[in-house]
């Protein structure tokens, strides 16, 4: 077998697996994910929702769902901010096992529930392979995340499911590293993967994380992908979220995923880097202005 990429999709499947084992040499250029192999940028469809072109993706919502009261009133929150994605996290990976870890199951039904009474697509962490058969009937788009993008067996069953993957770079992944694990996706035959910069460790002490929006055009450059930017776990700090937001828009990002809730401050993760539903629609606001500069698009509802 050569290092060229196959022509039927079985052969194409077994170089790639192969390449991502290493054993025949695969050069990044070849990546699936690469700019190489494919030279028009993919367009991820998210429940109907388009990622990826000029309309710019806006994922919004609680880190976590904490009961389906609240789920729902975000997502009519969400709904009337103009942004198209709800998000929500179901399977929470905490650093202390003692911490909040989700409501499972019951989560995700409450999720689906908001999504049908809004019409938003939704977006919620897998972090066990064992779990996709059931998030897939839940959800719109797997999210796979940062404490997890070094999991390959999660990353190769997300490649076997039906649902397109929101990739989110490791706290301390390489864009190598990063793009591998895309290709671990993609190698399964499923090549709907968007890439989530979300911050780094860097030398702050004082925010969580440092947001790398280097890798956004560095990504844009090298892969097909849509990239997006998280600038609520980017910074860890709701009082930056706006000003990163609309830097991430700027330096050429196909959307932002954001944290936000009624009130904040009773988020039971995630509190202090989470804006409020008053907040986002501020935000979309400012950014669908931005979007035009940069010859990108955020429709606005009409307002009432
Ligand atoms: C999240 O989106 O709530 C989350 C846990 O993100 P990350 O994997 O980027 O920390
Ligand atoms: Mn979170």
């Amino acid at each position: 077998m050569t290092g060229k990429v196959g022509t039927n999709t079985e052969s194409r499947k077994v170089a790639c697996a192969a390449s991502v084992a290493g054993s025949i040499g695969r050069t990044p250029e070849h990546l699936l994910s690469s700019r190489e192999h494919k030279s028009v940028g993919t367009v991820v469809d998210i429940g109907g929702v388009p990622v990826g072109n000029t309309e710019l993706a806006v994922m919004a919502g609680p880190c976590a769902v904490e009961s389906a009261e609240q789920i729902l009133r975000i997502a009519r929150e969400v709904k009337a901010s103009g942004a198209n994605i709800l998000r929500g996290g179901a399977f929470k990976p905490r650093t202390s096992p003692y911490d909040f870890q989700g409501l499972g199951k019951a989560g995700l039904e409450y999720l689906r529930a908001a999504s049908s009474d809004t019409g938003l697509p939704v977006i919620t962490e897998v972090i066990d392979p064992h779990h996709i058969e059931l998030v897939v009937k839940y959800a719109d788009c797997l999210q796979i995340g940062a404490r997890n993008m070094h999991n390959y067996s999660l990353l190769r069953e997300a490649g076997r499911s039906p649902r397109p993957v929101l990739l989110k770079r490791g706290l301390s992944a390489s864009y190598k590293e990063f793009l591998l694990a895309a290709e671990y996706v993609m190698a399964e035959g499923n090549n709907q993967v968007i890439l989530c910069e979300r911050g780094i460790r860097g030398l702050s002490n004082e925010l969580r994380f440092t947001l790398d929006l280097n890798a956004v055009p560095y990504l844009k450059d090298r892969t097909h992908l849509p990239v997006i930017v998280d600038p609520s776990h980017g910074t860890g700090n709701a009082r930056l979220v706006p000003a990163m937001s609309r830097a991430a828009i700027a330096c050429g990002a196909d959307g932002i995923i954001v944290e936000t809730h009624y009130s904040p401050k009773d988020s039971i993760s995630d509190a202090i880097q989470t804006i409020s539903t008053a907040e986002l629609i501020q935000l979309i606001r400012e950014l669908a202005a931005l979007a035009k500069v940069v010859g990108r698009r955020i429709p606005l509802p009409l307002v009432k």
